[in-house]
């Protein structure tokens, strides 16, 4: 296999992932856009590997690779294929953490051995057989170039913060831990914010540090306070900005992988590295501007952590209306328009094929129904529009916040089935961990019907004060219970 024919084959897979990026930003064209990922990285995978049998030839070298290649990949078809959509964002969380540190042992190893990397000329004979007792280690005869030896510190140090944190990102999204730091709630002290600035200079420094001396200290110092710094940035975020941390480690994955690409002079890491880190941060952004948060402060790791508003748990003494699936039927099918807010409650119950053939019953009934969706209701990006369209929900049905929000005030009915944080009001209250969050205003329609299980708080651990209203009425049940329940009745 010629260099050219490397280059031509990397260029197709790049080309099959921006393709896969355009498919992807829609739910129509997704399964599309997936198609062109899973083509894009079996031609990358698959040059590469014959990259090496053409460099390496074949040997022990190319058993560890193979071996690698069979273990990650059937673990990660198996994981794929058995994952359930809940557990989706602690699947990524782990992802990302393995990319930082795959991240990190490539560079380690980089440094360790830059001749085998093709960073520096291979050793000669006699270059080797320079007796110890000069006191001159052969590599340092032949430096790590300068812009490889910043990569291998910058790649080494995003790689470890990737890592570590999304380490915490995974205990915290996976919950129920019994160490505290992997659990929702933030973690503070005092001087948080101070030491992750100091933590962050003195990574710095030691990047310059090797950078100007090569020196196998430094390095490791970068790395040692990578891991730490990644600890220190997720630990005091709050749950209900877990989707902001989840695509930006998502975006620091990328740009590592790209950091690495450039030691290991591979395009296609490059280019899969930088669109993985560019898109990530887009998608960073237009969560933080979803939510009202700073993009600089979710960078630094200073948000999400604020303290006060109506915590859950002072729920439990006060009273609140509540009804039967037969009542809440009854009400949707004396509505002339519907507003259906899904939430985690629904994708946890796996109860979107009821409700789409509820929502064709009230349709049929004459009753105009629409679906509001929150950019971060669920647990992944976009994961509420991944649920009604594998139930087949029409799309003219479903409709962003941003819609959709201006027409609550004259809905007759916003049923909300498994949302809680998603249509908080305390998002309007000052000092609550989710003010200034944008919310899904259904609390402004004429009968607001709550379905979930308990009076359980959600993913940020705040009461709701919409529960209480006078014009809401509680279902509390099972969702796919309750929705198959009123079907039957609306029928
Ligand atoms: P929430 O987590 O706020 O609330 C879900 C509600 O569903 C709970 O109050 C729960 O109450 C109820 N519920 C659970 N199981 C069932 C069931 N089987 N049937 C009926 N109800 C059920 O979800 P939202 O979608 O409103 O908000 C998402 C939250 O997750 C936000 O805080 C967001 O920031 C965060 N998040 C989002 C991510 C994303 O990318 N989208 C990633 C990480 C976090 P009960 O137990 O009483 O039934």
């Amino acid at each position: 296999m010629s260099m050219n024919l490397v280059t031509l084959l990397y260029l197709v897979a790049s080309v099959c992932f921006i393709q896969a990026l355009k498919g992807l930003s829609h739910p129509t064209t997704s399964i599309r856009g997936n198609v062109f990922g899973m083509a894009g990285m079996a031609i990358a995978v698959a040059t590469t590997a014959a990259l090496i049998v053409k460099l390496a030839g074949s040997g022990t070298g190319l058993l560890w690779v193979l071996l690698g290649l069979v273990a990650g990949g059937g673990y990660g078809a198996w994981k794929a294929k058995t994952v359930e959509m809940t557990k989706m964002p602690e699947l990524v969380a782990f992802f990302h953490s393995m990319i930082g540190l795959a991240a990190v042992a490539i560079a380690v190893a980089a440094v360790a051995e830059p001749a085998a990397f093709g960073l520096t000329p291979p050793l000669d004979a006699a270059l080797a057989a320079i007796p110890a007792e000069d006191g001159v280690a052969p590599r340092t005869l032949a430096p790590i170039p300068a812009g490889n030896r910043l990569e291998l510190a910058l790649g080494a140090f995003i790689g470890a913060v990737t890592f570590t944190g999304s380490v915490i990102a995974w205990g915290k999204l996976s919950g129920g831990s019994k160490f505290r730091l992997f659990q929702g709630a933030p973690v503070q002290f005092a001087g948080q914010h101070l030491l992750n600035l100091v933590l962050g200079v003195a990574a710095l420094a030691f990047c310059a540090m090797f950078f100007a001396s090569e020196s196998a200290l430094a390095f490791g110092i970068v790395v040692a306070l990578g891991l730490v710094l990644g600890v220190t940035l997720i630990i005091p975020i709050g749950g209900a900005d877990m989707p902001v941390v989840v695509s930006m480690l998502n975006s620091y994955s990328g740009w590592a992988a790209a950091g690495i690409g450039f030691s290991l002079n591979n395009p296609m890491l490059i280019i899969a590295g930088s669109l993985v880190g560019s898109s990530g941060a887009i998608l960073s952004y237009i969560m933080c501007k979803a939510m009202n948060r700073s993009f600089f402060n979710v960078i630094l790791g200073g948000f999400g952590g604020e303290t006060g508003g109506p915590a859950a748990g002072a729920a439990q003494q006060r009273n609140v209306k509540s009804g039967s699936a037969d009542d809440a039927a009854f009400v949707l099918g004396n509505a002339e328009t519907v507003i259906i807010v899904p939430g985690y409650g629904l994708a946890v119950a796996r109860a979107q094929h009821a409700v789409k053939e509820l929502a064709a019953k009230l349709t049929e009934k004459g009753v105009t129904v629409k679906y509001a969706i929150h950019p971060v209701a669920g647990r992944m990006p976009g994961h509420m529009n991944v649920l009604l369209a594998e139930a087949e929900v029409p799309y003219d049905q479903v409709f962003e916040m941003e819609d959709i929000n201006a027409e609550f005030a004259q809905a007759d009915v916003a049923i909300i089935l498994g949302a809680n944080d998603v249509v908080n009001p305390a998002a309007h209250v000052k000092g609550s961990p989710i003010y200034g969050m944008p919310i899904l205003e259904a609390h402004k329609a004429k009968t607001v019907i709550v379905n979930k299980r308990s009076m359980a708080a959600g993913y940020a651990g705040l009461d709701n004060e919409l529960f209480y209203m006078d014009k809401t009425m509680m279902v509390f049940g099972d969702a796919k219970k309750v929705v198959e329940d009123m079907l039957k009745a609306v029928e």
